[in-house]
């Protein structure tokens, strides 16, 4: 059954009727362009740039970092780039840019964007690099900000990218706060990419480093669903793209969910590209729509994904 599915997943990501949902790859660096383009990628959905910042003592150099970035654009002439930037602090830690005090929370602590306030010289250079790199080329360079909660630090971020020359700012909506009051960000914003490892993580305070609480980390969580549904809605209304860039966007039935609550991109591992454009392509707007109330009336994220999986006839 893989077999057929891989053979007829080729092409953008559609519906069966033809609705339209980009399939992007989410990347740590040039080194991960090979397989996003075997499996399809449309373009990026999510880059990884700390990556390029770990396992160092000192920042890369401009020159460093306006390089990896424009062999990323460069292999997409046509498509989203959408970078990240830098998600440093709790299960990301980076040597050089320790949070400013002791932390007991790590993940409730400085980390993401909280830190690049912290440290605006490491943001602003990071942005001026991406201008480069994107200067003269055809890519859509879009990049968004890592654990936003609020309005005002949506609002710094997209004023930030503007004064360096992006004109296509977004965030990620990773915190049950900025999901909740997604018709506030929406305003400041040109994207919304909800990134659902982490907004699993803080809708249910489980931290996704305890494997002891790796049970709390699922995404089929009726709870998380909800919050998906809150955030698509307002940027639907706003005509903005919502993305999904977590592990959720991977898991195939839950990919059609996601379709459904009004999601408009997926982004994932490359490994994953293929049986989610199969199941997405089995499947109509409406049944990926029912599946996903479906999922939404359960009351356990088993219940959930038992019922979706009842609504998608088609998966494999
Ligand atoms: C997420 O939190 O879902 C996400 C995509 O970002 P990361 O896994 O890098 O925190
Ligand atoms: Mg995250």
């Amino acid at each position: 059954a893989r077999d057929s599915l891989l053979t007829e997943s080729s092409g953008p990501g559609a519906t069966k009727d033809g609705h339209r949902i980009p399939l992007l790859a989410n990347i740590g660096g040039p080194r991960d362009v090979e397989a996003a383009l075997a499996n399809g990628a449309e373009g990026v959905g999510l880059y990884r740039t700390e990556f390029l910042f770990l396992d160092r003592s000192t920042p890369p150099g401009d020159d460093e970092q306006e390089a990896a970035y424009r062999e990323v654009l460069r292999a997409f002439p046509e498509g989203r780039v959408v970078v990240r930037t830098l998600d440093a602090g709790a299960d990301k830690p980076l040597a050089f840019l320790p949070p400013p005090g002791e932390e007991p929370n790590p993940a409730l602590g400085e980390r993401g964007l909280r830190l690049s306030r912290v440290h605006p010289e490491v943001l602003r250079a990071q942005l001026a690099a991406l201008a480069r790199a994107a200067e003269g080329l055809p890519a859509r360079l879009e990049v968004m900000a890592p654990m936003v909660t609020g309005v005002e630090e949506a609002e710094f971020f997209a004023e930030s990218c503007r004064a360096a020359g992006i004109d296509r700012p977004g965030v990620m909506i990773e915190v049950p706060a900025a999901a909740l009051r997604a018709r506030d960000l929406v305003t400041e914003v040109e994207f919304f990419s909800i990134g659902t490892n982490d907004l699993t993580q803080y809708a249910c305070a489980a931290d996704r480093q305890i494997g002891g609480l790796a049970g709390f980390q699922d995404p089929w969580t009726p709870a998380v669903l909800d919050l998906v549904a809150m955030t698509a809605g307002p940027a639907a209304e706003a005509g903005k793209g919502c993305g999904v860039c977590g592990e959720a966007a991977g898991d195939p039935a839950l990919a059609c969910v996601l379709a459904g609550l009004g999601v408009t991109s997926l982004s994932m591992s490359a490994p994953s590209l293929p049986l989610v454009r199969a199941a997405l392509s089995r499947h109509t707007l409406e049944e990926c729509r029912r599946a996903a109330e479906a999922a939404r009336s359960a009351r356990t994220a088993g219940q959930a994904r038992t019922a979706a999986r009842e609504m998608l006839p088609a998966l494999a």
